[in-house]
């Protein structure tokens, strides 16, 4: 059984005051689905935000890391450094750090070996451009993506990987792709992964839909049968709609 997990990505958002008074917030929330929950406060803000939220069950994961281990990377954080301050999770390959910050599949696949060697779980996040999906290229880069990055693993690896579909288009923008998009390219994802490894692998990953999805949507889009769950970024910073996303199972 895979799990159906609602992650917020608070991106370079909310200092430490911001971020404290956002988790006092999320602790008044009440659950009522099975989802798995996670928050990804910016660098500064990952430990306070762990001894925040030590005795609840929302999880605090990373934007990002370095795949070398230690040395000469001014400005940079590692694995070690992110398990030393409680992190078990790290969001590797979003379209904002392939697209501002130049990181292409090669050095993802370096980062994920990297979280992978210290035991950390990966939400790896892909997807086309707008003129991609224009010119019905869509499913030939999600393809590439995926194969470059991770088909070097082995199948026990995958234990530690959770999949995020983000068409570009759709992040930050108020257009999502119709629930019908999102379904078409889960399942082509799912098929993807199981013609490399097998079928119990591909049905046990999870696969979460990320690009505007907010309270108003997200009902229809966890709906779809491929859909594990969803990678939320400006809805994630009200608590409110945060937690109706993540009862929208
Ligand atoms: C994201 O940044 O991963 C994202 C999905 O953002 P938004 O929900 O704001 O589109």
């Amino acid at each position: 059984m895979r799990s159906q997990i609602v992650a917020g990505n608070w991106k370079m958002n909310n200092d430490l005051a911001q971020t404290e008074a956002l988790i006092t917030e999320l602790k008044k929330q009440v659950k009522t689905s099975d989802a798995e929950v996670m928050i990804a406060p910016t660098f500064t803000n990952l430990y306070n935000a762990f001894e925040a939220l030590r005795l609840d069950d929302i999880e605090v994961i990373a934007q990002n890391m370095h795949y070398a281990s230690n040395g000469a990377y001014t400005g940079e954080i590692n694995a070690g450094m992110l398990k030393s301050v409680g992190v078990n999770t790290v969001i590797l390959g979003h379209s904002e750090r392939r697209a501002y910050f130049n990181e292409t599949d090669d050095l993802l696949a370096k980062k994920v070996n990297a979280a992978l060697e210290n035991d950390i779980r990966i939400i790896f996040c892909f997807g086309e451009e707008l003129d991609d999906r224009k010119g019905d290229r869509h499913f030939d880069i999600i393809e590439g993506q995926i194969k470059n990055a991770l088909f070097h693993l082995s199948e026990a690896n995958w234990t530690n990987l959770v999949l995020a579909y983000e068409p570009v288009w759709a992040i930050g923008t108020g257009e999502t792709a119709s629930p019908e998009q999102a379904q078409e390219m889960h399942a082509f994802i799912r098929e993807t992964v199981e013609e490399k490894y097998n079928r119990g692998l591909a049905q046990n990953v999870s696969i979460l839909y990320g690009g505007s999805v907010k309270p108003g949507n997200a009902k229809e889009i966890f709906s779809k049968p491929d859909v594990d769950g969803g990678l939320i970024g400006g809805a994630a910073l009200d608590a409110e709609n945060f937690y109706a996303i993540v009862n929208a199972f």
